[in-house]
């Protein structure tokens, strides 16, 4: 028997399944990574999501069913879209002549811990999934799906077959781990925004882990904590090729790499050293303003512990100066899909905390810049206010890291903040 020379975990995304015709050219392309090169095939165990648009329509279901839908129903139903096309593609490639089947979360098991809706993988001890695809057969996972401790459906969170993915690579020990989806790599922009971002022949796990939790969908933010954490090769590619089924070894995406692959890129010439990498938005925040809040020691904690209880994660936030009264004003930022439960938890809490009024807005968006280039160099932030304000544009609230520097604006100027400093910040491709 031909010892088999590689073993991959693909993704496809739901742009990338949506419908039969696209699932066809999925399959084509799994199909020919399978088969391998030179005599010796590769096993391959591919991830898919659902059908782009239907994970949206699934909840949208839940919310008319009942709008305080409870989180383990509702991953009985969202976790839906993805069984259908691991079915279809197993189908699709067995149409092929290619000998697959799918494997479901709770038949691999993907064990998963934590809420459900966004639930963690905790561990997955693959055996027979393993068996399977050392004796040929392509293994056809759903994404985003989990057995939770009850033996429960669990789903990971939205874009959550990133992390499948990678779980899966890291259990099956692959070789790599291949992100297709609907552009061709990491770019320095979403390039649906900035017609001019750049594509990145390679990012650090920590610089793409920063980018994905402040907006940059293009990875969920924990496949990229867990590929860093578990040493696992993501690279990012796109599934629009043309029709010849191009094996991934030579289409160039965007590589995941770890410090010391980047210091050796640099010092080959083969990427350039810059402040700042990338630029990343974020429109699903809201801010919420707790007026006359008392400036005194706890007023801050006994705002904060309440949402903390309820796993909802505060994100910027800042206390005016105090005024006269021993008052002061505290604006904070929440994902908007927590706010109504923000809000009523503050409400319920009013005369204990002692503020005055509770003031919300969705109508924000949050514009970070991303570079470890930061880390050794002053004046990212003051280039970025520059910019900004050279354009008109107001910012409500600032918050820094190591390696970023987001701000809070209004929602409108979102597109042209992020090609404003795109441009300030000389990453724009040249024509
Ligand atoms: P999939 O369905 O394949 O998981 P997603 O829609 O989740 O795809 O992610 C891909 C999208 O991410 C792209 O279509 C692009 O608009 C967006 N995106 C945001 N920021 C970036 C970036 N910096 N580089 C590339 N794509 C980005
Ligand atoms: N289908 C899920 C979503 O839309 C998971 C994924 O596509 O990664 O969020
Ligand atoms: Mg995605």
């Amino acid at each position: 028997m031909t010892r088999p020379n590689q073993r991959i975990v693909m993704k496809f995304g739901g742009t990338s399944m949506a419908g039969t015709e696209r699932i066809r050219r999925v399959a084509n392309i799994v199909r020919a990574q399978a088969a391998g090169k030179d005599g010796a095939r590769n096993e391959v165990a591919v991830v898919v999501s659902a059908m782009a648009g239907e994970t949206d329509r699934l909840i949208n279901f839940c919310r008319e069913a009942n709008a305080l839908y409870d989180p383990a129903e509702y991953d009985v139903v969202v976790a839906s879209g993805e069984q259908v096309t691991s079915g279809l593609l197993a189908l699709t490639l067995q149409s092929l002549g290619c000998k697959a089947r799918s494997w479901l979360g709770w038949q691999i098991p993907v064990k998963t811990v934590e809420a459900h809706s966004k639930a963690r993988v905790e561990t997955i001890d693959a055996p027979d999934m393993i068996a399977s695809m050392e004796a040929g057969e392509v293994a056809v996972v759903p994404g985003f799906q989990g057995i939770s401790p009850e033996g429960r459906i669990a789903t990971l969170g939205r874009g959550g077959s990133d992390t499948s993915a990678v779980a899966v690579a890291a259990a099956v020990k692959a070789d790599r781990c291949d992100i297709y989806t609907d552009v061709d790599g990491v770019y320095t922009t979403d390039p649906r925004i900035v017609a001019k971002a750049r594509k990145l022949k390679a990012v650090t796990y920590e610089e793409m882990l920063e980018l994905a939790s402040v907006g940059a969908k293009v990875l969920q933010t924990r496949s990229v904590g867990l590929a860093m954490k578990e040493g696992v090769r993501i690279q990012v590619l796109s599934s629009f090729v043309g029709d010849d089924a191009v094996s991934a070894d030579e289409l160039p995406g965007t590589l995941i790499v770890s410090d010391e692959e980047m210091d050796e890129l640099v010092e080959n010439g083969d990427m350039e050293r810059q402040l700042v990498t990338g630029i990343a938005h974020d429109k699903n925040e809201a801010k919420i303003i707790l007026t006359r809040v008392p400036d005194k020691p706890g007023a801050v904690a006994d705002i904060f512990a309440p949402l903390a209880d309820a796993s909802i994660n505060v994100d910027m936030i800042i206390q005016n100066v105090g005024r006269d009264k021993g008052e002061t004003d505290v604006t904070f930022t929440v994902p908007q899909s927590d706010l109504a439960r923000a809000q009523a938890l503050l409400e319920d809490r009013a005369e204990a905390i002692g503020f005055n009024r509770i003031i919300t807005d969705s109508h924000v968006a949050k514009i970070s810049v991303v570079g470890v280039g930061m880390k050794s160099h002053a004046g990212v932030a003051s280039t970025m206010f520059r910019a900004l304000s050279d354009r008109g544009i107001n910012i409500q609230a600032i918050s820094t890291s190591e390696i970023k520097v987001s701000v809070m604006i209004d929602e409108d100027e979102t597109e042209l903040a992020v090609r404003v400093l795109h441009t300030a910040y000389g990453l724009d491709a040249e024509d």
